[in-house]
């Protein structure tokens, strides 16, 4: 066994952590606050192979590992989760899901412009009505021979705004539950395809979230993804992999807030002396970076069983888990050192704390990522 990582990887880890200093740390403050896209960050990250990290160059990605991208995950996220989760919808739900289960035509239409960063895409399953309980689809895709019809409403909707290329699960055939479900390849612009209002969010306020609404929208057959009824499966498989770029979010998220919050308890004096020599900060610190390395050696462990060929979904189900945990209880952590600087905008850590939270919601709940492992270790 070898913990260490390769000078590729180390290259990766710099890169990344060269682009959120030097690209992503200005103005995250006040993107934050404005609710504003990165989107100037986000076309750059697309010029240097991020959107695309896991895609065979010929269909323009970097064709790169797991590892590679939870590395790169991990340093973007220490800095602005809400670019790092563009990178993570784009890499591993959308380029991941088409470039596995797509076909070529599909692959050449679509997944070259998005593993580019040309375009980016969404990845649509949540409904009003259907999150956790992801069967309950609302959203129709009626055959109608050579195209779908395609009626409903998507919720929560990363990148819902600023897609070009969607990938939206919807039931076909109500008879055969989720073995009559689709997913299909939807554009912008396409006739009857609306975009809701943008969210107002506790965190990640940086990120686009929407609603999207589909009244009679014509999708032709050959958008479909997979063979009729593949559609849940197709969510669910990729899903499994997202979990691990999202556990990697949490990672860089813990690990962003202990960096600052290491480096103050070294600045701030109290009762004369730096506040890391009173004993109840340093084993704070020491608690928020034993945690950080257990919840790094679960999420890279997920990402090698990944590149290994091997099932990854309890491991990913567990890094999820684990890492979201670790996020929250660093940042607040993380916060409570900062005192009352902590509480204000311009020493990071409060933003962190409330990105932190969308780890423990998003891409399966802590709730359904402990039903996931209770089960796999249930049946073993
Ligand atoms: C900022 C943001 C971005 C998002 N981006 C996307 C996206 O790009 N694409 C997309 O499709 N979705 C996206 N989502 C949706 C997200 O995946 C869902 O919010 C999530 O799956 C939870 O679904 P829900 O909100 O309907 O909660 P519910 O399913 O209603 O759950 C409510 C609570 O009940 C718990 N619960 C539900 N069922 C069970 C059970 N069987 N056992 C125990 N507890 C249970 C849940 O864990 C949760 O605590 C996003 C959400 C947010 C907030």
């Amino acid at each position: 066994m070898d913990f260490s990582l390769s000078e590729e990887h180390q290259m990766i880890r710099q890169a990344a952590r060269d682009f959120a200093q030097n690209e992503l740390l200005p103005g995250v403050i006040e993107r934050d606050e404005t609710q504003t896209f990165p989107k100037e960050q986000i076309k750059k990250l697309g010029e240097l192979g991020f959107l695309g990290m896991m895609t065979d160059p010929k269909y323009n990605g970097s064709g790169m590992d797991t590892l590679s991208y939870v590395i790169a995950m991990e340093e973007l996220s220490k800095v602005d989760a809400s670019a790092s989760v563009v990178v993570s919808v784009n890499n591993s739900l959308v380029c991941w899901g088409l470039e596995t289960f797509g076909n070529e035509e599909q692959k050449q239409k679509y997944l070259t412009r998005l593993a580019s960063g040309e375009v980016i895409g969404a990845f649509c399953l949540s409904e009003p009505e259907a999150g956790s309980d992801a069967t309950s689809q609302k959203t129709t895709a009626i055959d109608k021979g050579d195209h779908y019809i395609l009626n409903g409403t998507k919720n929560w909707i990363t990148n819902g705004g600023t897609a070009d290329i969607y990938l939206v699960i919807a039931q076909t055939d109500k008879e055969k539950g989720h073995k009559g479900i689709n997913a299909l390849i939807v554009e912008k612009g396409m006739e009857g395809f609306e975009i809701g209002p943008k969210e107002n969010k506790l965190g990640i306020r940086g990120s686009d979230t929407h609603s999207l609404i589909f009244n009679d929208v014509k999708v032709p057959k050959e958008n479909r993804i997979g063979e009729d009824g593949f559609g849940f499966k197709f969510a669910m498989k990729t899903l499994s992999g997202g979990r691990i770029g999202i556990a990697a979010q949490a990672l860089g998220i813990a690990a962003g807030a202990y960096d600052l919050a290491l480096k103050y308890s070294k600045q701030r004096k109290a009762f004369g002396t730096e506040i890391a020599n009173h004993q109840a900060i340093a084993f704070k610190l020491a608690d928020m970076h034993t945690q950080i390395e257990a919840a790094r050696h679960l999420v890279y462990k997920a990402a090698w069983e990944k590149d290994k060929g091997k099932n990854y979904d309890l491991s990913g189900a567990m890094a999820k888990l684990y890492a979201s945990q670790v996020a929250m209880d660093v940042t607040v952590e993380a916060v409570q050192i900062h005192g009352g600087n902590g509480y204000v905008k311009d020493y990071h850590v409060e933003r962190l704390m409330r990105d932190a939270k969308i780890t423990q919601i998003y891409e399966g709940t802590s709730e359904i990522q402990k039903i996931v492992i209770s089960r796999s270790i249930l049946r073993n």
